[in-house]
């Protein structure tokens, strides 16, 4: 599928609709706690003042369920982002209608204009067509930068690119899908992926994907015990997916079949309880009545550290264990310390995973952390994209 890069675009002088995913953590004081994904968007949007834009940023924030919300307002990210750029910001507090349209109106190139939270508007979600045709009767031209909200239909990454002759993906789309592209089309081998996280439902997909893609999985994480259970060990009260065991020995099926190797935990962090509160243990293997495993173990970080240390490109969604709480942090903490020494291909995706790199300050080790985790793995999965998808060229 071909599709346009910013840089393939004459934008001096053109109103460019850039979507951006400016989806940050405020606090109660309506203050942003996280600035990465205003960060994440600079390159585009710096890119499109220097070649004198006007450029008109709409983004989402947060859940406010089709209604206005003052605690949900963009106004604080666009004080950030004149901070961060070190220029002025202007901000609409209405998405469409005559204020918006006068203060667009009033922009000079190489100005930049956030609009109010597009989720305000319950037709954002629904992908509505007239929605998202006001929305394109802002701008000339049209630019997606925000993977984030890659893998959804909405009417400011789908509906809105009918009504633009000319869109195009900005730099960080760019650059999540040549890592991502590479990790599916033509990945350095040995190619090792490590997954973890709570719910084998959510990962199995992509589990099952990357079985015809690496050479080892490595599992942890609350999954980790159903795929033990499957194996035949006790896992006392850790969590258990009931329902989606045969996902998991479909999965063992599939490895055995394409002779790819899973590695599951051989020791555990175990407590009587869910809690940062009680006495905690290390067992191997079995896990006795009364306990429930909430980290992997030292001998499984040893050995999952040395399998990683021979691959050439590593690809890493979700926690070994309950990272929040300091008793079952270790297991996370060393794969996101091991991974970062690697002389490998290194794509972390996923909030937790991506965290765990930023808490043990490993970020600028790694050689690409996607914005994205349930992108990510949508793409992983092997499905489409709707958000990129609609960026392909019509000719
Ligand atoms: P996910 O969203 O599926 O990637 O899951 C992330 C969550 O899994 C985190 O909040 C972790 O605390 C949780 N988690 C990781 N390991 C375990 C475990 N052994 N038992 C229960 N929850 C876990």
């Amino acid at each position: 599928m071909s599709r346009l890069s910013i840089e393939d675009l004459d934008v001096k002088g053109k109103k460019v609709l850039l979507r951006v995913d400016f989806n940050v953590p405020l606090d109660d004081n309506q203050r942003v706690t996280d600035q990465n994904r205003i960060v994440s968007a600079l390159p585009t949007i710096k890119y499109l003042i220097k070649k004198g834009a006007r450029l008109i940023l709409i983004s989402h924030l947060g859940r406010p369920k089709g209604k206005p919300n003052d605690r949900l307002s963009l106004r604080p990210v666009a004080e950030v982002l004149g901070s961060v750029l070190s220029r002025q910001v202007l901000f609409s507090p209405a998405l469409l209608g005559p204020i918006a349209q006068s203060a667009i109106d009033c922009l000079n190139n190489g100005d930049c204009l956030l609009m109010e939270n597009l989720r305000f508007y319950p037709e954002e979600e629904k992908n509505g067509d007239q929605f998202a045709k006001e929305l394109a009767s802002l701008a000339d031209i049209y630019v997606n930068d925000a993977f984030g909200t890659a893998h959804r239909a909405h009417a400011s990454n789908v509906g809105v690119t009918k009504y633009f002759n000319e869109s195009a993906c900005g730099f960080l789309i760019r650059n999540e899908l040549e890592y991502l592209e590479n990790l599916i089309q033509n990945p350095q081998k040995p190619f090792c992926a490590i997954i973890g996280g709570a719910k084998v439902k959510d990962k199995i997909h992509v589990i099952s994907n990357l079985l015809d893609l690496t050479d080892d999985i490595l599992i942890g994480g609350g999954m980790a015990y159903s795929f033990l259970k499957v194996k035949g060990y006790s896992i006392g009260t850790s969590i258990l997916d009931e329902g989606n065991l045969g996902l998991v020995e479909d999965i063992f099926k599939k490895a055995d079949r394409n002779g790819k190797r899973i590695h599951l935990p051989m020791d555990h962090i175990v407590a009587p309880e869910f809690s940062n509160e009680v006495d905690f243990k290390i067992v191997e293997e079995n896990i006795p009545e009364g306990f429930m495993g909430l980290d992997i173990g030292p001998e499984t970080i040893k050995s999952y550290i040395s399998t990683l240390k021979s691959a050439k490109t590593i690809f890493w969604n979700g926690p070994m264990g309950v990272f929040e709480m300091n008793h079952f942090q270790t297991g996370t903490f060393s794969i996101a310390e091991g991974i970062s020494e690697m002389d490998a291909i290194t794509v972390v995706g996923g909030g937790d995973s991506v965290a765990a790199v930023n808490q043990v300050g490993k970020a600028n080790k790694m050689s690409h952390i996607s914005t994205g985790g349930g992108a990510s793995l949508e793409f992983l999965e092997g499905k489409l994209l709707p958000g990129i998808e609609a960026l392909a060229e019509r000719g």
